[in-house]
Parts: structure tokens; sequence; C-alpha cells
């Protein structure tokens, strides 16, 4: 069946192959991304070939009249709202302790606060429904095995597991079901530690390195060390678009 989906962070990465993978499955798409020109013009002309079954719509889930805006819009023009791929996300480097409250609250907030804006905008159309999914990115690192230098984002990450796990029971009764994918490590955006758009900026880096003398090295080894061949970012989009499509409550 066709399903209305509002996909989260779709301007790179994971989001962004997701997005198409549910396109190309047939549902009806929307690729959420924070602006939809200026730096991520780009990938959103990329969904213009998709015409009837995927659209951008500009949705910064820092910002919840940015989320409300978004969500009112796809109900307004879909008449209804299935899933919610809850993919925005990032990551920050360095030794744990060095993280001003502030920082860890940044790396909080966009992995874990962001889903509660667009739950809250989202889950009233899906109660009402009786009907709905959400499908949360998270992180193997939130199951242990966690490499050093990042703890905020694995921290963030433990603490989307267990709001998933909490939605999961306290939707159900509603008709809607909530499902965590923990990928591993892939070579998409969030582990391309020094690449230019990277929120760690090179200073940042620097500064790190001079406190910790080879964290950078070890974060890099760690980095090269992902192969494309053996993992598949597309994987985790085929993933999503089978939870997408299994039966209620499975
Ligand atoms: P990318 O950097 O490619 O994707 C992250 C996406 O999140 C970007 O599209 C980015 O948009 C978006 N985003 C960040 N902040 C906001 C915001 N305020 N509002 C809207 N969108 C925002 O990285 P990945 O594809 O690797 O990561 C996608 C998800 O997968 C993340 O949640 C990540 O934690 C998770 N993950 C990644 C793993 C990996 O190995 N790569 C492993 C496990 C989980 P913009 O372009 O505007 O910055």
């Amino acid at each position: 069946m066709r399903k209305i989906i509002v996909v989260t962070g779709a301007s790179s990465g994971f989001g962004a192959m997701t997005a198409r993978a549910l396109a190309d499955a047939g549902h009806a798409v929307y690729a959420g991304m924070r602006e939809t020109d200026g730096r991520n013009a780009a990938a959103a002309k990329e969904f213009e070939e998709y015409a009837d079954t995927a659209r951008t719509v500009e949705l910064d889930v820092s910002q919840q009249s940015s989320v409300d805006g978004a969500i009112a819009r796809i109900v307004d023009e879909a008449g209804r709202l299935d899933v919610v791929v809850h993919n925005a996300g990032h990551m920050t480097l360095g030794p744990v302790e060095s993280f001003t409250v502030g920082q860890l609250a940044s790396v909080y907030d966009t992995n874990v606060l962001s889903t509660q804006r667009v739950n809250r905008a989202a889950l009233p159309h899906l109660r009402a429904q009786r009907d709905g999914l959400l499908v949360w990115v998270g992180s193997s690192s939130s199951r242990g095995g966690t490499p050093p230098y990042l703890g905020p984002y694995f921290a963030a990450k433990a603490a989307m597991d267990a709001l998933a796990v909490s939605y999961a029971a306290e939707v159900a009764p509603f008709g809607i079901d909530s499902c965590i994918v923990v990928p591993g490590s892939f070579t998409t955006g969030t582990n391309h530690y020094a690449h230019a758009g990277h929120p760690d900026d090179e200073a940042t880096r620097d500064a790190y390195e001079t406190a910790t003398p080879g964290m950078m090295d070890t974060l890099l080894a760690r980095q090269a060390a992902l192969s494309p061949e053996d993992a598949d970012p597309q994987e985790v989009a085929r993933q999503i678009v089978r939870l997408v499509g299994l039966p209620k409550g499975s």
C-alpha cells in the first residue's frame, strides 16, 4: 500500500538514500531539508525527477515552527501522514571531558529533542487515523563497543534508543508502530570526520589534537577502515523500505 512518508535530514546520506528508495518503492515521500535552496539546492534538485512520488519540504528539526509548518503542509496536501523517519542527526568529535554543556546540548538537540518536536506535530494525525509508523535512525554505538572521542553522539543515540522503545509501548494501543534501526559504521556524512562540511571545523580539531595527541589519527584510521564494499549504506535505506512494507504490529 502506498504510504505518505516524511524523512528528516534528507539532503544527504542515509536520509537522501532512504527518501529515494521509498519513492522508488511507490510511496509518496516528503524529503525534509533545513532549506531547499542555498547549500541544499543541488540535493533538492535531485528530487525533481521524482515528480509524483517525492518532493522536498523545508523542515528544520531544531525549530518547532518549521516542523509544525512542514507537517501541516504535508497533511494539507496529501490528506494524511503515515510514516515519520527520524533521520536528521549530527556527530561531534573530541575528548568527552572537553565538551561544554552547550556543545553537548547541541548534539542532544539534533539527535533527540528534534524527534520530540516532530512527534508532537505528527502524532495527533497518526492517532486520529489509528494508523502509522515511527522509524528512528539510531546507531549501533548505543549498544556498546564504542570507540573513543564520540561521546556526546553516543550518549544522544542511547537516549534516542530509549525514547523509541518508550514510544513503541505507548503508541501501540493507537495503532502506531515505533521501530529503531541501528546502523553500524558507514561512509556517509556523519562518519566523514575531515570533510569540509563537517560541523567540527579545522581549528576545533586542531585544538583537540593539541589537547589529546593522536586523537585525529585514531578517528581517521577508523574512517579509513570503513569500506563502501563491505558496508553499503543503501542497505540502511533498503531496511527502512522493508520496515515500511511490513504488516502493522510485526
Ligand atoms: P549526513 O551528514 O549525510 O546526514 C545528516 C542529515 O541530517 C543531513 O541531511 C543534515 O542536513 C541533517 N540535519 C542536521 N541538522 C538538521 C536540522 N536541524 N534540521 C534538519 N536536518 C538536519 O549523515 P548520515 O547519513 O551518516 O547520518 C544520517 C543519520 O544516520 C544520522 O542520524 C546519523 O546519526 C545516523 N547514523 C549514521 C551512521 C554512519 O555510519 N554514517 C551510523 C549510525 C547512524 P544538512 O545538510 O542541512 O546539514
